[in-house]
């Protein structure tokens, strides 16, 4: 199965495409993982990115497309993917259609996780990963016996970088001015189906389900 997890930051695709992971055995293939995997390794392409992803700005576009292809190569993409915040613009949805055109393995379904603006901006804020477990979490939605279980497990909650409200105001208008515009265009080829993304993790991955059921 070949996704596209399509939605604004802190819609819950990271931990969505995660439970995806569990159900379909396929890989979650996130740019902003493998782009923080490259500033971390502090290589050429990492540094050419850490100014935009620091600022809440897309990185180009040429950059993105060699991670993703890159990605896609790997054995274990080979019976499917979940791509989890790309294509983020018009050009690179047409670069994926023309990347999966020419390997023969066009996309099954774009799943859009459908969420209200104050909504996403509190989930942003408060997200926060767990140091040793890596476990997602958030401080004004995470149970307080999951934070407490970071912290005796000898944990530290820690913060993205770019999930400063500064930074997270500029990513959502990028969202809106870029990214939005695909829902129409995944619209159009009859690939989209609307998730509603409100409520807990285990009741937006049974809509998820539904959604994929019927492919
Ligand atoms: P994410 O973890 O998906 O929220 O991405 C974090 C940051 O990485 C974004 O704010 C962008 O700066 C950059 N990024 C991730 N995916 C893309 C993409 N498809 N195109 C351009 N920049 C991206």
């Amino acid at each position: 199965m070949r996704i596209v997890l399509l939605g604004a930051p802190g819609s819950g695709k990271g931990t969505q495409a995660q439970k995806l992971v569990e159900t379909y055995g396929i890989p979650q293939v996130s740019t902003g993982d493998l782009l923080r995997a490259e500033l971390q390794s502090e290589s050429k392409l990492g540094l050419r990115a850490k100014a935009d992803m620091d600022a809440g700005r897309l990185v180009p576009d040429e950059l993105v497309l060699e991670l993703i292809q890159r990605r896609l190569e790997k054995d274990d993409a080979r019976d499917g993917f979940i791509l989890d915040g790309f294509p983020r613009n018009s050009s690179q949805a047409r670069d994926l259609e023309n990347l999966l055109r020419e390997i023969e393995k066009p996309l099954d379904a774009v799943l859009l996780l459908d969420l209200d603006l104050d909504v996403l901006s509190k989930r942003l804020t408060g997200r926060r990963t767990c140091s040793v477990t890596g476990k997602l979490l958030n401080i004004h939605f995470s149970p307080q016996e999951e934070l407490d279980a970071c912290i005796a497990a000898g944990g530290e909650l820690i913060q993205r970088a770019d999930d400063n409200e500064e930074t997270i105001a500029n990513r959502l208008k990028v969202y809106q001015e870029q990214t939005r515009p695909l829902i129409e265009f995944y619209g159009s080829v009859d690939l989209l189906r609307v998730v509603d993304a409100m409520g807990a993790v285990e009741e937006v991955s049974g809509r998820m389900q539904k959604a994929l059921d019927c492919l």
